[in-house]
């Protein structure tokens, strides 16, 4: 993966969750871990975005409301850092909704309809013809996120990929139609490890599958879930050799265990027979639990203080406004939408 020269050009992320529920393992793996890592070497906005969200939560907005604070609670918890990073909320910068609303003018219905991921979004949430939309134009919306902020690099999930596709192809008819390089293109940051499967073994852990172990899981919660751990179907008895593909509880173990070399011959054993699932089991409820064991800590205590949580997002939405807004002026004049 080639990033630019930090003290060269000091790019920005611009990276975000739908605040629709607690984050989880999936999304520390797809966003979070490079998140903490790079907010030391580039400026970073991190977006709740609640009006997106709403894009298939029309029907239940408490439920967002709720969540703005929680996620909020697991950035936190996990290591972002204020000082360093921008934390803000997407409703109340109303020039994010103002730049979605030009740029839907640069994409076609047709170009939306074959975003592989809102194909499959669809599918999945079994809307058929009765889709919404705002959900059918949301990678406008995240187009407008990003280019808000200039943002060169985007740490996100492999599946959304195809976001940053769509969202590069406005930029790039922007700046054609404007004669001037206006907005930046930008890059994914996809991790190397790709997309984690749910404990059930499908093939993405998300919140609306219910196949989850959260960021701020009790330790009750963590040992239910690894004992719902998928593994190898075939392998019945300890002596049978296993395998390793598609088993959860490996993919888990080569995503968090600290020990990868002992790891590496707990795979040969596995792989030979003779290593049951209940030890294998055993090492990941002992990786997780000391992984999540700090993370709740910290989260059960600044959960004590919502006033420095809300100062926290009330900071950090004040100044990415002013960001945004520069940016908004700037696409409106380019677009001869500038009077006074
Ligand atoms: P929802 O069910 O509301 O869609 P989700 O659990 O699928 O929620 P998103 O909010 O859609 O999570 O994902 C936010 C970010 O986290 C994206 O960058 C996405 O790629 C990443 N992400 C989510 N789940 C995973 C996963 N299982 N593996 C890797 N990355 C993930
Ligand atoms: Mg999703």
């Amino acid at each position: 993966m080639s990033l630019p020269a930090k003290s060269t050009s000091p790019a920005v992320i611009l990276t975000g969750d739908r605040p629709t529920g607690p984050l989880h393992l999936g999304h520390y793996v797809g966003s979070l871990r490079n998140r903490v890592t790079y907010q030391h070497d580039y400026k970073q906005y991190i977006m709740l975005a609640d009006s997106q969200a709403l894009t298939d939560n029309m029907d239940d907005t408490g439920k967002v409301h709720r969540n703005v604070v929680e996620v909020a609670l697991d950035y936190l918890a996990v290591g972002i850092d204020p000082a360093k990073s921008t934390i803000l909320i997407q409703s109340q910068i109303p020039e994010l909704a103002e730049l979605t609303f030009y740029y839907l003018n640069l994409v076609t219905v047709a170009r939306l309809e074959r975003n592989p991921t809102v194909k499959a979004e669809i599918v999945l949430r079994g809307f058929e013809r009765d889709i919404p939309a705002g959900f059918l134009t949301y990678p406008a919306s995240q187009a407008a996120d990003i280019t808000a902020f200039k943002a060169a690099l985007v740490p996100v999930g492999e599946d959304q990929i195809p976001m940053i596709e769509q969202t590069n192809e406005i930029v790039r008819r922007f700046n054609r139609l404007a004669n001037q390089d206006i907005l930046v293109e930008c890059k994914a940051l996809v991790p190397e490890i790709g997309r984690l499967p749910g404990i059930d073994g499908k093939a993405k852990m998300s919140k609306s599958l219910g196949n989850t172990i959260n960021l701020g899981a009790s330790a009750a919660e963590i040992t239910a879930a690894v004992k719902k751990v998928y593994t190898d179907p075939l392998h019945l008895r300890v002596e049978d050799p296993g395998h390793l593909e598609g088993n959860v509880a490996f993919i888990y173990l080569d995503a968090f265990d600290p020990d990868q070399a002992a790891l590496a011959e707990m795979k040969a054993h596995y792989v030979r027979g003779g290593l049951g699932d209940s030890i294998v089991k055993k090492r990941l409820e002992l990786v997780l639990q000391e992984m999540l064991a700090p993370i709740r800590a910290r989260r059960e205590e600044l959960a004590k203080d919502r006033g420095y949580i809300m100062q926290i997002l009330k900071d950090g939405t004040a100044a990415a406004r002013e960001v945004a807004a520069r940016t908004a002026d700037e696409v409106k004049a380019a677009l001869g939408l500038s009077y006074f």
